[in-house]
């Protein structure tokens, strides 16, 4: 008889979401954390979309760690010496939160916590090797020569699976299946940040940007959200790109971003509390493995699920119902035919059912209109091009909006043709 109903390698918000719904469901489950506190190798710019942790979690509005609701969204486009933005804000955002700013450290403290509290034994500070197996079944796992036993497993060990990778379950990560994404956390008082992005209590905001001035025409995507009494601000730099450009160096980026003209003033006098690299999953469906074995499944990022368009970054989300759906066919097969390889197929259906595969399958190939030269490197000098032809009196006769775009095409040296056609692309893909 083996020592846990289930074991979930990982607690960060996929793990913890297993955990507490195993538990919930009266299942002996171990959840082994290699951070100790959990969370202090975790890095999200943070901000939770949506209202998954309800699945485990009924008034997680009133309980988990938020610093602040989205009010406002915005958009920007930076070249070196402008910023165009699109900023959205609504009062409809009052009555349906959408999304909450978050501290991986807090965040995750608390969910580990909560799992503790619905029953898991939550062992932090311990590193999983890789899984245990008895033929092709997976029989628990492995940490510094020792077996710990388990009916059966969910790897939640986030963007760099190596557990899954070492026990031969998932191919190693291909340069496009990941970014880097490098974070500061900045203190400022709240009544500053109040006063900066037009934000009263608990209002906050989450802006994504493309940087289109980098040195050495890097593509990267830029992240402001606001805490608190600190903003989150970081880079998400595409892996490729680093290393063909093999002279620059990801705080460059994040400095670059943070010294532009139109970012700075909202940094100013702001000290920086917390500095953080991590992988961030962009491989979307193609990156996906294999989801589950004779007693084991994957989830989170370590199953490559996560959403970026460009306007948006997701992932806690879709952690959070992965590791839900992980836990209920854990149980479902616990009640029913048992734990093999065919009742762990349920998770996969579960998963295309819900949110997370419908999305991975929709927006399938978005990496290549998110990570390309039209949206990096042509975009923002064109939209800066045309703004400052429509707005810089410059005592010269006025000319027709045409003439102003055709002229910032031309300098672009992108065809209208090309422009239509990525543009269509780009509007059907997104
Ligand atoms: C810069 C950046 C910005 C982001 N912004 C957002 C955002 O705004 N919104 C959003 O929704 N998502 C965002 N994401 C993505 C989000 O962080 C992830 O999708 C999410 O954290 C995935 O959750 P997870 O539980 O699968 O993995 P993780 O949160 O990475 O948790 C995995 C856990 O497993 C532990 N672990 C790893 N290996 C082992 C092992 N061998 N043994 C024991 N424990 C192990 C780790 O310490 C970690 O705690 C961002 C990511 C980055 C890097």
């Amino acid at each position: 008889m083996s020592e846990f109903d289930a074991i979930v390698v990982g607690g960060g918000p996929a793990g913890t979401s297993a955990a507490m719904r195993l538990a919930a469901s009266k299942l002996n489950v171990l959840l082994v954390e290699k951070a100790d506190p959990p969370g202090s190798k975790n890095v999200s710019g943070g901000v939770l979309w949506g209202n998954s942790l309800a699945g485990v979690m009924p008034d997680w509005e009133k309980t988990a760690p938020l610093e602040r609701y989205v009010k406002s969204k915005g958009i920007g486009f930076l070249t070196k010496d402008s910023s165009i933005d699109i900023s959205f804000r609504s009062t409809r955002f009052n009555e349906t939160k959408t999304g909450y700013t978050v501290l991986r450290t807090k965040l995750d403290q608390f969910l580990n916590k909560k799992a503790k509290d619905a029953g898991a034994t939550v062992v932090t500070g311990v590193t999983v090797d890789r899984l245990a197996f008895e033929g092709k079944k997976v029989i628990g796992v492995e940490q510094d020569g020792d077996v710990i036993t388990s009916d059966a497993v969910i790897l939640a060990e986030g963007a760099n699976p190596r557990v899954a990778i070492d026990s031969g379950i998932r191919s190693p990560l291909k340069d496009e299946d990941v970014a880097i994404g490098v974070k500061e956390v900045i203190k400022l008082p709240e009544k500053t940040i109040n006063d900066r992005f037009n934000l009263r209590e608990k209002e906050g905001f989450a802006g994504e940007y493309v940087l289109g001035f980098l040195d050495g025409g890097v593509e990267a995507g830029g992240f402001l959200y606001t805490n608190k009494d600190s903003i989150s601000l970081g880079v998400v730099i595409s892996m490729k790109h680093l290393r063909e450009n093999n002279k620059t160096y990801s705080y460059d980026i994040v400095e670059q971003f943070k010294n532009h003209p139109s970012i700075a003033p909202l940094l100013e006098d702001g000290k920086v509390d917390e500095y953080s690299a991590h992988m961030v999953q962009e491989g979307g469906l193609a990156s996906i493995p294999k989801l589950y074995g004779n007693g084991y499944m994957i989830a989170g990022d370590a199953a490559g699920f996560s959403f970026s368009n460009g306007l948006i970054l997701q992932g806690m989300n879709y952690a959070i119902a992965s590791g839900i759906a992980a836990a209920d066919t854990i149980v479902e097969a616990k009640t029913g035919s048992g734990i093999s390889e065919q009742s762990f197929s349920k998770y996969e259906e579960k998963l295309m059912n819900s949110f997370v595969l419908k999305d991975m399958h929709t927006f399938k190939g978005i990496g290549d209109i998110t990570w390309g030269n039209l949206i990096h490197q042509q975009m923002p000098g064109i939209l800066e091009k045309v703004m400052l032809g429509l707005f810089m009196e410059d005592g010269e006769p006025k000319r027709h909006m045409n003439q102003i775009v055709k002229e910032a095409l031309k300098s672009s040296g992108l065809k209208s043709s090309k422009l239509l056609l990525e543009g269509y692309r780009m509007y059907r893909r997104m």
